[in-house]
């Protein structure tokens, strides 16, 4: 069984909030090269088949801009058994509270996504233990981007990424997920370039989870490492039980990335991982989070 813990919705919503000058979703699909992502609906029935089609069990769709999780809602509502609803939140934004609690409660949102790089602020400000006590409440989960952050689609349209990658520190992070041990934490790409700090602050903190995805191309900044060598690590410190397989799958007609995980079940057979861990990293652990 696969489930997939990391693709993002590119939702029509989701262009015209990125880029509101250029002329509205189809343009800008177009301008991507994408195919146009249509309502909401159209785009969770298009994640469907597409999931079908490699036999992939589940998926959490990202909101992928703050104020786009009614989209996912919308696709997650048709398919509940299939899809799980992340959103990016900005905690520094207006209102930022209020669209927490709306994001958690009226769309049903089972993941909170930081980007404190993006948005400016630390991982141990006030604001941050704002969002672990929502989650607490609501039985969400955290997912926090730390190390190098890259955003494509912002690249392909030129829009300006003034990220402060200082910010993205997994031992800021550590310091207040500690301080609530019953929400789950995710870290995608191992920590993306902060793989020593993520693994640290995992043995420290038992909530932190870290996730596979992407081509994990931070790789090239830890001289000599491996993405074989990174799951030697991860198994070693952190274990299988908070390894969650994810693809990065985005837009189409691009798709599910089916090279990842054959990638990443190729590293399974060169390191000997148990049938049982297996299970635990390509799908179990997703269920554990995010119970049906
Ligand atoms: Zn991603």
């Amino acid at each position: 069984m696969i489930n997939d813990s990391h693709c993002h919705f590119f939702s029509s919503r989701f262009l015209e909030l990125l880029a509101p000058e250029m002329g509205g979703a189809d343009a800008i699909a177009a301008k991507l090269q994408w195919e146009a992502p249509g309502t909401a609906t159209e785009l969770g029935d298009r994640w469907i088949a597409e999931l079908d089609r490699y036999d992939v069990a589940r998926a959490a769709l990202i909101a992928s801009i703050p104020g786009d999780a009614v989209s996912v809602a919308e696709a997650v509502a048709h398919h509940p058994h299939r899809l799980v609803g992340l959103f990016m939140h900005n905690p520094m934004g207006l209102d930022s509270d209020a669209v927490l609690e709306r994001s958690l409660t009226s769309f049903q949102m089972h993941g909170i996504c930081l980007f404190p790089a993006m948005h400016g602020y630390r991982l141990d400000d006030e604001c941050v233990e704002r969002v672990f006590r929502a989650a607490a409440e609501h039985r969400a989960v955290v997912f926090v981007h730390c190390g190098v952050l890259t955003v494509g689609v912002r690249k392909k349209l030129g829009l300006p990424s003034r990220f402060d990658l200082r910010l993205g520190d997994p031992l800021a992070l550590a310091r207040t997920a500690l301080g609530f041990p019953q929400v789950p934490v995710i870290v995608p790409h191992f920590g993306a370039g902060f793989f020593r700090e993520a693994l640290m602050a995992a043995d420290q903190c038992p909530t932190i989870h870290l996730d596979t995805s992407s081509s994990n191309s931070w790789i090239r900044f830890d001289g000599g490492q491996t993405l074989d060598g990174v799951f030697r690590g991860a198994l070693a410190v952190v274990g299988a039980s908070r390894l969650l397989f994810g693809t990065d799958s985005s837009f189409f007609p691009r798709g599910w990335q089916a090279g990842i995980y054959e990638e990443q079940q190729r590293i399974m057979n060169s390191l000997g991982v148990s049938v049982d861990d297996r299970a635990a990293i390509f799908g179990g652990n997703f269920d554990r989070l995010f119970p049906v």
